[in-house]
């Protein structure tokens, strides 16, 4: 996935403020809107761009997690495939700009909002996958009167005194002027009995517990489309989507690096001398590895595909052991006779314990004489 700096995209430094930020974003959306720029497909394309970096950068706790390199970046489920930014432009686009592009069309269909929701998940749920339910609730199209907002859904007729089209034409002097009606507020409709369930609205608000399962390997930064999960569209249009922003719990053994799944094991000295087979965890199981003889503290070993799934790509990333040795701090009488027949054995006296350094020391020292 070509990954474009979201800083350079809005032509802003990495320490601006939330307000640099902002009119960073505004200008260049004004620049780049596809209303100014009618067929221009660099323009439109910019135009997404810009929604998408400002969709992190915009939001405080997305840039700390884009600036801290977590979560490679916002990726929409199931349902909607995976398509990266531009399906949800349009929430932040209104947001900020319709002071600048009037927003709203008045009267006509009208899609419902879009609903966001944090879930937080375990290390283990988020690298494996879990079905979850979140609550919520909603607007949906209130079924007596289907969304018309007129009892029974019937009553609702045409406007007299627009005949429908939400607009009156006033002729002043050679000029028509077209304004909006003000009979139907330019709904070119007109209810005459309201649905009593409604109040007229056409949707209602419903509890409702949506279950889903969330794929395997998502992390801190992802967020999750579930389409039509939203509110319930205005006048026949369609809803909303539901959002999910992950958060994934830290392990108390486990790391996560990219789709590496990575382990700290301590080796004691003799497993580390002697080499031995260790039971690693993994994810839902264990693996045994066999330690080389004279394994080194820092050693680091992979196995292929033991890691954790890539929700995009559906590869697995590898298991990574970093192996540390364990100097024991407290010894009992034998072991401490043991190691020092081991100093001895090894030429080692302990007038000069620290062995082969001797001669380093000797060697520093003559640089100074
Ligand atoms: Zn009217
Ligand atoms: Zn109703």
């Amino acid at each position: 996935m070509a990954s474009k700096d979201f800083y350079t995209v809005l032509g802003i430094s990495r320490n601006a403020s939330a307000d640099d930020i902002k009119k960073a974003y505004r200008k260049l959306a004004m620049q780049y809107h596809p209303d100014r720029n009618p067929g221009d497909k660099a323009a439109e394309a910019q135009f997404k761009l810009i929604n998408e970096a400002y969709e992190v950068l915009g939001d405080p706790q997305k840039r700390q997690v884009y600036d801290s390199g977590g979560g490679s970046g916002f990726f929409e489920g199931f349902d909607g495939g995976f398509a990266r930014g531009g399906a949800n432009f349009g929430d932040v686009f209104s947001e900020v700009l319709n002071e600048f592009f009037g927003g709203g069309s008045s009267g006509g269909r009208q899609q419902g909002e879009h609903i966001l929701r944090q879930v937080e998940l375990s290390f283990e749920e988020a690298a494996l996958g879990k079905e979850i339910s979140i609550k919520l609730a909603r607007w949906e199209t209130c079924a007596p009167c289907s969304g018309n907002g007129s009892k029974n859904g019937k009553s609702v007729t045409v406007c007299s005194s627009c005949r429908g089209t939400g607009f009156i034409r006033i002729q002043q002097g050679f000029f028509h002027v077209q304004k909006t009606c003000g009979t139907c507020g330019g709904e070119g409709r007109m209810i005459t009995e309201i649905c009593p369930n409604c109040s007229g609205k056409g949707r209602i608000s419903v509890d409702r517990t949506i279950t889903r399962s969330i794929p395997a390997g998502v992390q801190t930064g992802m967020r999750v489309r579930i389409s039509g999960e939203g509110h319930a569209g205005v006048s026949g249009g369609p809803p909303g989507d539901l959002y999910l922003d992950v958060v994934v719990k830290p392990h108390q053994v486990f790391t996560r690096e990219g789709d590496d799944l990575v382990i700290e094991k301590n080796l004691t000295l003799t497993q580390a001398i002697f080499g031995s087979t260790l039971e690693i965890p993994t994810l839902g199981g264990s693996y045994a590895m066999k330690v080389d003889p004279g394994t080194q503290p820092g050693t680091v070993r992979r196995v292929r595909g033991k890691g954790i799934a890539n929700p995009q790509t559906r590869g697995l990333g590898d298991l990574v052991v970093r192996f540390n040795v364990e100097i024991p701090t407290r010894l009992s009488r034998e072991q401490r006779e043991a190691l020092e027949r081991f100093a001895e054995v090894s030429g080692e006296s302990q007038e000069n314990p620290a062995g082969g350094d001797g001669g380093l020391f000797s060697k520093v020292k003559s640089i100074f004489e």
